[in-house]
């Protein structure tokens, strides 16, 4: 026996009541027939808009046409017999005042006779559309009139002419069961280990993490792509720690499973295509992990054995309405919302807490329910004529510039992604039950923004005249609504104080980023912003319902205050906060514990996973006993010096820490004035036996182009692995070996912060190739902004260089008949980052200087020939502006030193590929070497390649 405890104002609250309503409407409910809007046979032009269930019942066809009306959505409805109906529409005149969303109905063709969305009413209504003659079948066609966001939930046919739809919700949705348009049935959907709801970034890493450490997991997400707030329907860009640009290189900031979308987190427009579908193909790519899209988790059933325990999910398909249910040992609330969790009576908060309460000096003397406030987000496009747009009457007025608060006026015809955050309204509402109407206020704020733009702005409307309104977001981009209470909270004081907590398992450093609540329309700065870059612990006891005993949260909605919540809620940290939810929910439910217990007892095995999966927490290292490299000592081919003169230590890579941390690089790094091959060398008393080894690099930009791992083999070595990809932590999956000794050979002297060493399990192995294969794959033409065409998109795929986009240095040598020298084979002098920003270069990438420390800087090379002779040499590199247009190559000829000054800003002449420095005399040994420096350069040093083609 178990109770269903459902949420209050969803259909499955209302279905559950609605069973018995059922039965008090029977005689009205045989006579009528219920069509539900989104389930048309057809919706045309409409879109089905699925974000409200919770708050106004059902998905609903919503005509967002940019001003301009929407193709007819049609259905065929098949009636119990022909004879006389009344038409009652359920519509929303979403601005009484202007009847922004009008539409029609037409009945087998004809029209109904009067214009809907237009009662003058505020929220839903049923719209009585006259007695109409129709056949046993009846083709209903909407038929919009503005493309200004009509709404239609749902089409009624009554035979009895005199019944009236009721206006109760209760009642509403027991007619929409009683009539099929929710499924009566409720499917089982199977029974997991974990399920985890909601599929941000938050959602997408708790899976992830779950489903790998071994868990059976079902990821239930009710949009149709994942991403949340980052998704290609809303456009925020993902951030976390941070970015700290060019004062530590050395830290790669948020890392773990979120590194495999290969995006940097850098708050850029250009990210926000990608991130939908990277987040799939990692999903898709995980054993065990089933996904369950456009599914809207509506309530709980709580098992009776246990105090409070949820035993399952019950969801609704967002365009089928049809029902099912989710059973697992453990859920992950991850809908930002904590719809589980308050589903489940899990204690929660919203708002802001008094001062008092954590003696927080951000937080009001009193306590209040005011939040930070929703946006959403607009694109323009530039044409080639003149596009007119006539000023709606219900956009938000601003008639003159200085009606904008200070600010937030926008500086250009399509102002950037990233600064359009300020368009944030509803902070003084409540942010979840009123998101519909917040959404519309919304929807009016971007319109007045863009009418100022092109009809009121002196600075902007004659260089607006050829911009077009190209995409209005429709799905409200949510900051904050309710936070469920863990048994630890984490404050503005934690946060400040940078307090390391015993049971840490995250961290996050963007800063206590709270806005007012005023949003848009605060005087002054919108957004308050202290302790930015402040590196900080996440408790695990932040993470799991202090009352429900088998609920975690990751997200926006783990146990922080309202100021806290201002640096854990950016989704890279939501990200690496899901990646060690979604591991413990896996341990909890390996081992039957409660998440309670889990921290505990068995804090230590969460952490180590957590850190085993490539996730920093502050402060803590790798104690893995499963580790064998923990018993070995390492040695290296020799050790360089940081410029700060710190010494790069062979040791460092076996002294538990995989990162740059509190000023300790944590790596080894060969001295790389010396000629390659650089190696660590890592040795055991013993031979031990291990298939799998895990090598982390200081950051993605710094990591090589490739490396090898070796194994002794008679006097020399033999490779057990060659990897060909730039990435700072690889996990190497090998055929299994016996040797008393390792060897790492990167291509270049690059830092390695760790290596591990495991015999790991088939599912490891098989995990690690997955990850491998999937994360070097090429952009595809669904990365795509929801304004192109596909044709834009599968361009601007092609465009964005994979990771193994560079030239083949074999195909180069034979195309050229040279000898190659990729960058990974020089010495160097100087921090160099690696890119592969531009195109095209062969490899993986090339180095750069970064404009910086003239004269500190050298990359050099020395080509290993067949004996003395005469080369004709070439320098690659990748051409931009920023470039410096006197890079000086030095070549070691047999009659001295020569130098040449190469012009970077100019594209190499020879295939846009290779710049030709002039023939030289070289000797066969060390004395050859060639030389790329950085001094006295004014601009961008880029070093791709040498080639050397024996000249006649
Ligand atoms: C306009 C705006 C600008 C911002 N700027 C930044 C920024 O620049 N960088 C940054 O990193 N952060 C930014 N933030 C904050 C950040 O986007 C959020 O804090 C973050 O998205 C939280 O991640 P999450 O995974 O917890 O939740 P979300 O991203 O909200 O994801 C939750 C997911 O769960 C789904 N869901 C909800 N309820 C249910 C249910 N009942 N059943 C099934 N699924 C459900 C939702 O549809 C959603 O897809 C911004 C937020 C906004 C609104």
């Amino acid at each position: 026996m178990k109770m269903i405890r459902l949420l209050p104002h969803t259909p499955s609250a209302i279905l559950a009541a609605g069973l018995a309503l059922a039965s008090a409407v029977p005689l009205r409910a045989a006579s009528v027939t219920w069509i539900e809007a989104e389930r048309f046979d057809d919706p045309g032009g409409w879109t089905i808009d699925t974000q409200f269930i919770d708050q106004m019942g059902s998905a609903y066809l919503l005509a967002d046409g940019l001003g301009t009306p929407v193709t007819d959505a049609v259905t065929r409805v098949e009636l119990p017999a022909p004879g006389r109906r009344r038409l009652w529409v359920r519509a929303r005149d979403w601005v009484p005042e202007h009847h922004p969303g009008r539409f029609r109905v037409m009945l087998d063709g004809r029209d109904a006779g009067r214009e809907f969305g237009a009662s003058g009413r505020a929220g839903w209504t049923w719209e009585d559309g006259g007695a109409h003659d129709v056949g046993r079948t009846v083709e209903l066609r909407l038929h919009d009139l503005s493309g200004t966001y009509g709404r239609c939930d749902a089409v009624v046919l009554a035979e009895d002419l005199d019944w009236k739809p009721p206006t109760d919700r209760a009642a509403i949705d027991a007619l929409r069961l009683a009539h099929g348009g929710v499924g009566a049935a409720i499917r089982d959907a199977g029974d997991y280990d974990v399920v985890v709801v909601g599929g941000g970034l938050a959602g997408c890493m708790a899976a992830v993490a779950s489903a790998r450490t071994g868990a059976r997991t079902a990821l239930v997400q009710n949009r149709a792509v994942l991403g949340g707030n980052g998704s290609t329907e809303i456009l925020v860009p993902p951030v976390g720690v941070w970015p700290r640009g060019r004062d530590d290189r050395r830290e790669p900031r948020d890392t773990g499973i979120i590194e495999e979308a290969g995006l940097a987190g850098a708050q850029g427009d250009a990210d926000t295509r990608h991130w939908s579908a990277r987040l799939r193909r990692i999903a898709d790519a995980t054993p065990d992990l089933s996904l369950f899209l456009e599914t809207h988790v509506t309530g709980v059933g709580l098992a009776t054995n246990a105090a409070g325990a949820i035993r399952e999910v019950r969801a609704i398909g967002t365009r089928t309405g049809a029902r099912s249910r989710f059973g697992a040992k453990v859920f992950v609330d991850c809908t930002g919302d904590g719809a589980v969790g308050v589903a489940a009576g899990a204690i929660h908060r919203h708002g802001r807490e008094a001062r008092s309460m954590y003696g927080e000096s951000m937080a009001p003397e009193e306590p209040n329910a005011t939040t930070m406030g929703n946006s959403l987000k607009f694109a323009a496009r530039k044409t080639d004529a003149p596009q007119p747009f006539a000023t709606p009457p219900w956009a938000t007025e601003f008639a003159l510039c200085d009606h904008f608060p200070e600010g937030r006026h926008p500086a250009s015809p399509n102002p950037p992604l990233g600064w359009q955050w300020m368009i944030e309204l509803g902070g003084l509402q409540n942010t979840y039950l009123e998101k519909e109407e917040i959404r519309d206020d919304l929807l009016r704020l971007v319109y007045g923004i863009w009418s100022h733009i092109k009809n009121e702005c002196p600075k902007l409307r004659e260089e607006a005249v050829p911009y077009r309104l190209q995409w209005v977001g429709a799905v409200t981009g949510m900051r904050e609504s309710r936070r469920l209470i863990g048994d630890h909270v984490l404050t503005e004081n934690d946060i400040a104080g940078q307090v390391l907590f015993p049971d840490r398992v995250a961290f996050g450093g963007w800063g206590l980023d709270d806005h007012f609540s005023d949003g848009f329309f605060t005087r002054g700065q919108p957004a308050r912003h202290p302790h930015k870059g402040l590196l900080h612990s996440v408790p695990f006891r932040s993470l799991y319902s202090t009352n429900v005993p088998n609920l975690l949260m990751a997200g926006r909605n783990i146990s922080a205050s309202h100021v806290g919540m201002g640096s854990t809620r950016v989704m890279m940290t939501c990200a690496v906060i899901g990646q060690a939810a979604g591991t413990a929910a896996a341990l909890c439910a390996e081992r039957g514990l409660t998440p309670r217990d889990l921290g505990r007892s068995h804090v230590e095995d969460l952490q180590q996973q957590i850190l085993k999966d490539g996730a920093h927490i502050i402060g803590l290292p790798n104690t893995d006993p499963r580790d064998l490299a923990r018993a070995a000592t390492a040695t290296a081919s020799s050790e360089g010096v940081e410029p700060t003169g710190e010494r790069m230590a062979a040791a460092h890579a076996l002294d538990g820490f995989a990162r740059a941390a509190g000023g300790a690089g944590h790596a080894w790094r060969a001295d790389a004035t010396r000629p390659g091959p650089h190696w660590l060398q890592l040795a055991w008393n013993a031979p031990r036996t291990f298939n799998c080894v895990h090598v982390t690099f200081q950051t993605r930009d710094l990591a090589p182009a490739g490396f090898r791992i070796e194994a002794p083999e008679g006097d020399g070595w033999r490779t057990l692995a060659d990897i060909r990809s730039r990435h700072r932590r690889h996990v190497v999956p090998l055929d299994r070996v016996t040797a008393a000794r390792l060897r790492i050979v990167p291509s270049f002297a690059a830092g390695i912060c760790e290596v591990r060493v495991y015999d790991e399990p088939a599912r490891t192995l098989d995990i690690a190739r997955r990850i491998a294969a999937t994360r070097d794959l090429p952009s595809t033409p669904d990365e795509r902004w929801p304004w192109e065409t596909p044709e834009e998109a599968a361009r601007a795929a092609a465009a964005v260089p994979a990771m193994r986009a560079g030239l083949d240095s074999e195909t180069v040598a034979k195309k050229y008949g040279a000898i190659v020298m990729d960058d990974g084979v020089a010495g160097l002098t100087g921090r160099w980052t690696a890119s592969a920003h531009s195109s095209p270069y062969i490899g993986l990438g090339y180095l750069n200087d970064g404009d910086e420390e003239k004269g500190a800087k050298k990359a050099v090379f020395h080509p290993q020939l067949p004996g003395p002779g005469r080369y004709e040499i070439r320098l690659a590199y990748t051409t931009l502006g920023n470039r410096a247009s006197n890079t000086p190559v030095t070549i070691f000829t047999t009659s001295g030193p020569r130098t040449v000054r190469v012009n970077q800003r100019k594209a190499p002449a020879i295939d846009g590929l290779l710049h030709s420095l002039g023939v030289f005399d070289l000797a066969a040994g060390p004395e050859a070497r060639i030389e790329v420096s950085n001094g006295d350069t004014d601009g961008y040093v880029v070093v791709d390649a040498l080639l050397l083609i024996p000249a006649p």
